[in-house]
This record gives C-alpha cells, sequence and structure tokens, in this order.
C-alpha cells in the first residue's frame, strides 16, 4: 500500500520533500549483514520506502540474537535471518520489493549480490567483508554506509568513492584476526547498536536524496554520551581508493575454508597470515565457555562445534561439515 498519506511525516520535511521521496522510491539499496545494525537498518529504510531492498545474510537466527536484532523473534530461532527479516519487512511495507538472500559474501559473488544496486548499507560482523565491500565500491562507483557497533560504543560512516575517505583510507591494514573483539566476545549494548544503525538510515536516506556526504566518521560513546566528528581525509598513498589495488577481490588474499576429508570438520585459512595474540584470544573465550590451551593451540568448546585456533589464525572448526557455518563461528569467536 502506498497512498498519498503513507510518507507524509518525511516529505513535509524541507530536506527531503516529494523530489526525495521519488529518489528514494527508485532506489535498490542493498543490506550486507542482518544483526543488530542491519536489522535496524533495514527496518528504517523499508519504512522509509525504498523501491527495492536486497536482504543478506549467511547466518541463522539464534536466541541471543534477540537481545539486539529487532526483526526477529522467539519462533524464528534456527531460521535464515535474511528470509526471516524479508518476510518481516514484507508485511511492514508491501509497497516495497525485498529480497531475502541467505548467502556468505566472498570474493567470488560479490558482483553478483549487489548487481543493480545503488547503494550499500554495511551490516557485517567482519572486516575482511567490509574491505571486499570497498573494494566493489571503489571500482562501480558505488556509495557504501559502514557501520560497527561493540561495547557502548559505535561508529558510522558514509563513503562515496572518490569524493571522501574510502574504508582503507582510515584503515589501511586489515587487522589481523583475534586482534580485535567481536561482538560475541565483548558483548553490546542494544541501544547503542540501534543508534548506530539508525545512524546508517539516515546516511543511507541523505545519500539518495542527494546530500553531499561529509566525509565525517562519527563516533558514538553511549556510556558517556559524547558524539564526535571526525574528519577523515582521503590518503594519496591509499592501497585501495589511490593506488586501485584489488586484493581482496584478487581471490589469492581472500579467506580460504576448506571442508576437510573424511571428518565433520572444516578449515578457516585467514586472508592475514600472521601471528596473533592468543593468550588475548584464550581469556576473551573464557567469558563465553570451556576453553583450554594445548601446546600452541587454543581449544574453545562452542557448544555444538568446537574451535581450534593455531598462533597464525588458522582454525579448525570440529562438528560442522558447512562451510558457512564455519565461518560464520570464526567470525564470531576470533574475528575477521
Ligand atoms: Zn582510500
Amino acid at each position: 500500500m502506498a497512498g498519498p498519506d503513507r510518507y507524509m511525516r518525511q516529505t513535509i520535511l524541507p530536506e527531503i520533500g516529494p523530489e526525495g521521496q521519488s529518489k528514494i522510491s527508485a532506489a535498490t539499496v542493498a543490506v550486507i549483514g542482518l544483526g543488530a545494525l542491519g536489522t535496524v537498518s533495514a527496518g528504517l529504510l523499508a519504512r522509509a520506502g525504498v523501491g527495492h531492498l536486497r536482504l543478506v545474510d549467511r547466518d541463522v537466527v539464534e536466541l541471543n540474537n534477540l537481545q539486539r536484532q529487532v526483526l526477529f523473534d522467539e519462533s524464528d530461532v534456527d531460521l535464515p535471518k535474511a528470509e526471516v527479516a524479508a518476510r518481516r519487512l514484507r508485511v511492514v511495507n508491501s509497497s516495497v520489493a525485498i529480497e531475502g538472500i541467505a548467502k556468505d559474501v566472498h570474493a567470488a559473488n560479490i558482483e553478483s549480490v549487489l548487481e543493480g544496486v545503488d547503494l550499500v548499507v554495511d551490516g557485517a560482523d567482519n572486516m575482511e567483508l567490509r574491505f571486499l565491500l570497498n573494494e566493489v565500491a571503489i571500482r562501480r562507483g558505488l556509495p557504501w554506509v559502514y557501520g560497527g557497533a561493540i561495547a557502548t560504543n559505535g561508529m558510522a560512516m558514509a563513503i562515496v568513492p572518490k569524493v571522501t575517505a574510502c574504508f582503507r583510507c582510515f584503515l589501511p591494514q586489515m587487522p589481523a584476526p583475534g586482534s580485535l573483539p567481536t561482538c560475541d566476545t565483548a558483548g553490546v549494548l542494544n541501544a547503542v547498536s540501534s543508534v548506530v544503525g539508525s545512524l546508517q538510515a539516515a546516511e543511507a536516506i541523505k545519500l539518495l536524496v542527494g546530500r553531499a556526504p561529509a566525509g565525517e566518521l562519527l563516533v558514538f560513546d553511549g556510556w558517556t554520551n559524547e558524539l564526535q566528528k571526525l574528519r577523515v581525509a582521503r590518503r594519496t598513498d591509499c592501497p585501495a581508493c589511490a593506488k586501485g589495488q584489488r586484493e581482496f577481490l584478487g581471490a589469492k588474499r581472500g579467506q580460504v575454508v576448506a571442508a576437510m576429508c573424511g571428518s565433520k570438520t572444516i578449515s578457516i585459512d585467514p586472508a592475514r597470515k600472521e601471528a596473533i595474540d592468543l593468550a588475548g584470544v584464550e581469556a576473551r573465550l573464557r567469558r563465553l565457555g570451556p576453553v583450554r590451551s594445548v601446546g600452541s593451540v587454543v581449544v574453545f568448546d562452542a557448544g555444538d562445534a568446537t574451535l581450534t585456533i593455531f598462533s597464525d589464525g588458522r582454525a579448525l572448526v570440529r562438528g560442522t561439515d558447512d562451510p558457512d557455518r564455519a565461518r560464520s563461528l570464526y567470525a564470531k569467536y576470533v574475528g575477521a
């Protein structure tokens, strides 16, 4: 239903108006990752009347997601997030064309996943996907909105290739696996992740109606209530947007996932090969479940699967033969 009153509360805004609304309605937006940030931003964009939404996520709903991922409820546990989110938002706004794609996005399929897309909202749970998205965005001139939230802090930035700094302008090298806390190891305050998802939806709407991007990283501290705007300059030596390197799109640097012959085990080999802080990884995991050091590896019991983490960032995920499930566990507990 798209009656004349449906978007009145935003078309009366001088910043949007009927002209802005028709731009919003003509746009195709992909939301990559449907966690805390992605469910909030996708919900707001569907309500704002984005013409076509493509919702992409590799994971299924877990009970501990319900604390912050606003499109899911208890009856959705174990169901693919992309499908649940699409079903829910079709009921919210039947005039939006909504696709749910339950895929793991990587170098080999990102181009087809983003086919026909005008803007991307980043709801990813791992750095590798952001670096990959950054390269595709530069190659295609595709605007995207970065977002991240951890503990009581969040960040967001609208990135327009060749206009603003790109993701690698402010993070030139991908952090080593295990060196950053993840939502699963550090936790997140649900109001903070919702703020960041809302900031991303606002940045997306501004870009869609043609407002020039500010080139600023928004940094929000949900405990002290500080909101900072940090100007991020384009780097003249940026490997991605200045030198045009495509390290992540070129599959050579991509994470390699391989099923182990004859056992329910998947091997994950991270893109970045370098020693990781195993003691730090072990300390973070200790709060989440049984973990032990065995020689030079750390073994973590993640319930129905066991992760064996090596000092070079490699991991074996035992108890599953599903590569996507293994990648997902790796991103959650080691971080990539
Ligand atoms: Zn750059």
